[in-house]
C-alpha cells in the first residue's frame, strides 16, 4: 500500500512574514493522514525549520547540487540541505530544466546525491503543450525517466516520481483525471520494464491542482497525491488539498 502524499512547491515565493503564518497555520491544522512537505525556498530553510519542529510537516528544498561539495558557485549541497532538516528534495522540475538547462542525466545524478544523504528526492517529468499535440508524451517522459531508472532503478521506490505536464503548471489548465491516470500508468509500466518494483513507488500529480479538482485526480489508481504549486502558498487551499489526499 503506498502511503499518499501532498508536497508544497513554493517556488520563488514567500517572505518571513507570509511564510510565518502559513507555516502556523499548517502545524496548527489537524494532521493530515497523507505525509505533507513543503518545499521552500533556500533562505527560508532555517525559518521553516523551527517552525515546523516537532510537526508532522516535514520540509524539502526545491533543488540540489549534483556535487558533494566544492567550487559550484551559487549552488546547495544535500548536506546542507539536511543540517537544516531537510527530508526531502524537488529535482527537475520544468522551470530547472528550461531556465537552467537541467538535463536528465543532471536530474538523475541529483537524485542520486539526495538518496545517498538519506533525503527523498521528488523528481519531477512532464512534456510540454507542443509535444503532446505531436502524440509525443509518452516518447518525451520514457526518456527523462530513463536516466533515474537507469541509475537508480533498485532503489526506486525510496523515491517519489512527480508526473507534471508544463502546459498544465501554473496556468489554470489542469490534466483530466483520465490524461493523467493514462500517463502515471504508463510512468509505472515503464518502471516495471527497467526492473524496478514499480508498484511501490509513488509517483505525484502536479499543474494546478486546486481544492476542487484534487479528490477526482487523487481518486486514479496509479495517482499517489500531489505536487502543488500555487495552492501551496494558501493554508486552507494547500490543507484541502491535503484532505483529499
Ligand atoms: C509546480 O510548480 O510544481 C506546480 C504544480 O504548480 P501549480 O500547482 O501552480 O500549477
Amino acid at each position: 500500500m503506498r502511503r499518499t502524499m501532498v508536497a508544497g512547491n513554493w517556488k520563488m515565493h514567500g517572505s518571513l512574514q507570509t511564510n510565518a503564518e502559513l507555516l502556523r497555520a499548517l502545524v496548527a491544522a489537524p494532521r493530515a493522514t497523507c505525509e505533507v512537505v513543503v518545499c521552500t525556498p533556500f533562505p527560508y530553510l532555517a525559518q521553516a525549520q523551527q517552525l515546523l519542529a516537532g510537526s508532522a510537516v516535514a520540509l524539502g528544498a526545491q533543488d540540489c547540487s549534483m556535487h558533494e561539495h566544492g567550487a559550484y558557485t551559487g549552488e546547495v549541497a544535500v548536506g546542507m540541505l539536511t543540517e537544516f532538516g531537510c527530508s526531502h528534495v524537488i529535482v527537475g522540475h520544468s522551470e530547472r530544466r528550461a531556465y537552467h538547462a537541467e538535463t536528465d542525466a543532471a536530474v538523475a545524478a541529483k537524485a542520486q546525491r539526495a538518496l545517498a544523504a538519506g533525503m527523498t528526492p521528488i523528481v519531477c517529468v512532464g512534456e510540454t503543450l507542443q509535444q503532446r499535440e505531436r502524440g509525443e508524451t509518452e516518447a518525451v517522459i520514457g526518456l527523462q525517466l530513463d536516466a533515474t531508472l537507469h541509475l537508480l532503478g533498485e532503489r526506486l521506490p525510496e523515491l517519489v516520481l512527480a508526473y507534471e505536464p508544463v502546459w498544465a503548471i501554473g496556468t489554470g489548465r489542469t490534466a483530466t483525471p483520465e490524461q493523467a491516470q493514462q500517463v502515471h500508468a504508463f510512468i509505472r509500466e515503464r518502471a516495471r520494464h527497467r526492473g524496478a518494483d514499480a508498484d511501490a513507488v509513488r509517483v505525484l500529480y502536479g499543474g494546478s491542482v486546486k481544492p476542487d479538482n484534487a479528490a477526482e485526480l487523487f481518486a486514479q489508481p496509479d495517482i499517489d497525491g500531489g505536487l502543488i504549486g500555487g495552492a501551496s502558498l494558501k493554508a486552507a487551499d494547500f490543507l484541502a488539498i491535503a484532505g483529499a489526499a
